[in-house]
């Protein structure tokens, strides 16, 4: 006798006419061997299939016919083919197949578009900001650069949707959980828009001719020789430095479309 349906916690029959192997009508003097171990929920009414009244429900059980097919079942009838214990047990494991599928459905609705757009923000954005914000550090720590170094706006908007997402993945989110968590989103999306508007703008801070401002800048004040080719500045303090020093600046390159299209769409 096959058992086509999976008892796992979170799958719930909602449509239990349409499942594998179920009959609509059970022959006069059949009577039911067992009842599967998974229950129905079911999105419209449906009729038990052994009592005279054919008791209308929606919450319930499949009785296992002789033959191996399938008929649905009502609670009173249920209880009479397999036993209050049964029933009941069917009814937890269905009662908690139903909270998952509700707890699944709550964090989509908190947690819709964030898994992509924390991919797109990953996949450049956000290493961009820091790249940027550690290549004027360096610049500040060693030729005493006294310029803006902007804030990392973009990774804090980031860290909030990690701590909605991650507050999402938790076994007993619920529905009181869902203005918070909308509120942190709302929160933001939109520090990460301005900080992605903003990236063009910083990233002209660390730009070629920038970079030798404030490189000409210390040079002056310093009477270092420095050199710089838009990737690796080498620098001598005097003229003893045989070996110059070196620092990288990695050019970044940064296409915002796609997460901008993101953005727009929340
Ligand atoms: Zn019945």
């Amino acid at each position: 006798m096959g058992k086509p349906f999976s008892s796992e916690d979170s799958f719930l029959v909602r449509d239990p006419l349409g499942q594998l192997g179920v009959v609509q009508e059970v022959e006069p003097g059949v009577r039911p061997v067992d009842l599967l171990p998974t229950g129905y929920y079911a999105d419209n009414m449906v009729r038990c299939c052994f009592c005279a009244q054919r008791q209308t429900h929606r919450r319930g059980y499949f009785a296992v016919l002789p033959d191996g097919s399938l008929a649905l079942c009502g609670n009173c009838c249920a209880i009479k083919i397999a036993g209050k214990e049964t029933v009941a047990a069917i009814d937890r494991r269905r009662e908690r197949a139903a909270s998952g599928l509700k707890r699944k459905e709550i964090a989509e609705r908190v947690t819709g578009g964030l898994v992509e757009l924390m991919q797109e923000l990953e996949d450049g954005p956000l290493q961009a900001e820091a790249a940027i914000r550690q290549a004027l550090g360096m610049l500040r720590d060693v030729f005493d650069y006294s310029g803006h170094i902007p804030d990392a706006t973009i990774s804090l908007g980031a860290g909030g949707i990690k701590s909605i997402l991650r507050a999402a993945a938790i076994d007993n989110l619920s529905e009181k959980d869902v203005p918070g968590l909308m509120q942190k989103r709302a929160k933001a999306i939109p520090i990460i828009k301005a900080g992605v508007e903003m990236l063009p703008e910083r990233r002209r801070l660390i730009s070629f001719d920038a970079v030798w401002e404030i490189l000409k800048t210390a040079n002056a004040k310093k009477g270092w020789g420095v050199e710089w080719d838009g990737r690796v500045i080498e620098y001598r303090k005097t003229e003893l430095d045989f070996v110059p020093y070196s620092l990288c600046i990695e050019p970044i390159h940064i296409d915002l479309r796609q997460v901008k299209a993101v953005l727009a769409s929340m």
